[in-house]
């Protein structure tokens, strides 16, 4: 996964005819630590987890990524998540570089009460590298806001009261209004910037989203409320599909309850996978990385992809389809918008001061339609796709902080570099 994302760096970097040193500089994580979770289970059984965090680059500000709870996570899929963080805060214009991590754990086989034992150990073996001004969680795949209340909770304990420590906190406890829904809305900004283009809007198009999640859903949500057509969906159950539009608001009561798509009446039940190449106007893949691989790309009848997970498509896939004239909306922008808002609430926490629900999104909204226009703008006037133009930017951006610095982190001078 790492190289994957190291592929899309280089050809960025090939465009902007940057040294060896600079590349390697540039790749390489900052600081990698693991730590081992030993915690006992409700039966008095003992678990065992390992924990990641890698933290890639601090030219442009403190670190920032979210942490992810799945059985895959490991040190390269920390470290290739780690590195996008660092594009895509450059892409959207944040103080902040680019950090991530979480824990091999299974949170479906888990109690709320092991959930919180193995979080708060992990604090407690990560707190001395995490910090307002150091580096700030969020959450990611199968960790939510109240993961994250139990994060500051952890931490406050050994520094005192400190929310800034992490973002996407429950709105009750320093968290910001509009966090939750923020990845799901940035990700419909960047499909009407697309649109635009040439003069559509939501409502014209359909669309098929792969994962029903806190992205998935909401981005399904918010699209629909504007008009747009969900016609296919799907989660780690399955898939369910009517060409007619998915009634949204009664999904999402339908997942309230029983937990998956599957088996909501008012749709045809279809293979998960099959989401992915179904005919529609738009993919939204909001799963997981790699869902689009050489093995479906030929299959993919939209005519773009919004990647509102990270990494969703494998670079053999990405060429593929930009290649049959498919236009993919790259995550480093397409899912910036959670990462915008997380940046509103630490700055609200280190103010102590709330925003308004409509500030949130107001500011929101003008981030991610600058951040998209800025990229449309460098893709159409150097020839390069969407990913490749949201990477030269961001690179562009994280190399001026560095040199303004005149320094790259290792104790050189930029200007060496350079
Ligand atoms: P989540 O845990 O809330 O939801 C994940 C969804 O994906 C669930 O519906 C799950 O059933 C589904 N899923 C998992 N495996 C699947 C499969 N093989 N096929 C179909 N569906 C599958 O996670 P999330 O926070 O919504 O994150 C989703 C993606 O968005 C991840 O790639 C994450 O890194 C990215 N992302 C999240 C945020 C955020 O603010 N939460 C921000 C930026 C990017």
């Amino acid at each position: 996964m790492l190289e994957d994302t190291n592929l899309f760096f280089y050809r960025a970097a090939d465009f902007l005819d940057l040294s060896d040193r600079v590349r390697d500089v540039l790749v390489t994580p900052r600081r990698v630590v693991r730590v081992e979770i030993i915690t006992e289970s409700d039966d008095g059984e003992l678990l065992h987890h390992m924990g990641y965090r890698v933290q890639h680059n601090t030219a442009r500000g403190p670190m920032k990524g979210g942490l992810r709870f799945h059985p895959s996570m490991n040190e390269d899929h920390a470290a290739s998540l780690a590195s996008l963080m660092t594009w895509k805060t450059a892409v959207v214009d944040i103080p902040f570089g680019g950090a991530k991590g979480g824990i091999n754990c299974d949170p479906s086989q888990l109690s709320e009460a092991e959930l919180n034992r193995i979080t708060t150990t992990f604090v407690e073996l990560i707190r001395e590298i995490i910090g307002p001004t150091i580096d700030i969680p969020a959450p990611d795949v199968n960790t939510n806001a109240k993961v994250m209340g139990w994060i500051m909770d952890e931490y406050s304990k050994f520094y005192g009261f400190n929310p800034a420590v992490v973002t996407g906190k429950p709105v009750d406890l320093f968290g910001s209004l509009g966090r939750e829904e923020a990845t799901g809305r940035g990700v419909m900004y960047s499909l009407e910037e697309y649109l635009k283009n040439d003069g559509r809007k939501l409502r014209d198009v359909s669309v098929a989203i792969q994962g029903f999640g806190n992205v998935g859903s909401n981005a399904a949500r918010l699209i629909s409320e504007q008009g747009g057509r969900i016609v296919a969906v799907s989660d780690i159950s399955g898939g369910i599909a009517n060409d007619g539009g998915i009634d949204i608001p009664k999904l999402l009561d339908w997942v309230a309850q029983n937990k998956v798509v599957q088996g909501f009446p008012d749709a045809d039940p279809i293979d998960g996978a099959a989401v992915l190449t179904y005919k529609a106007d738009v993919l939204i893949p909001a799963a997981m990385e790699n869902a689009i691989t050489e093995a479906n790309a030929a299959q993919v009848q939209t005519e773009v992809v919004v990647e509102a997970a990270n990494g969703p498509v494998s670079p053999e896939a990405h060429d593929l389809m930009t290649s049959r004239g498919i236009t993919i909306i790259p995550d480093i922008l397409a899912n910036a918008g959670g990462v915008t808002v997380s940046y509103f609430e630490w700055s609200q926490n280190i103010q102590q001061f709330s925003w308004e629900l409509d500030r949130v999104n107001t500011e929101l909204e003008r981030v991610m339609r600058r951040a998209y226009s800025s990229v449309a703008k460098l893709s159409t006037e150097s020839g390069l796709d969407l990913r490749t133009a949201a990477f030269v930017l961001a690179i562009k951006r994280v190399l001026s902080a560095a040199t303004a610095r005149r320094t790259v982190g290792h104790h050189l001078p930029a200007s060496a570099l350079l």
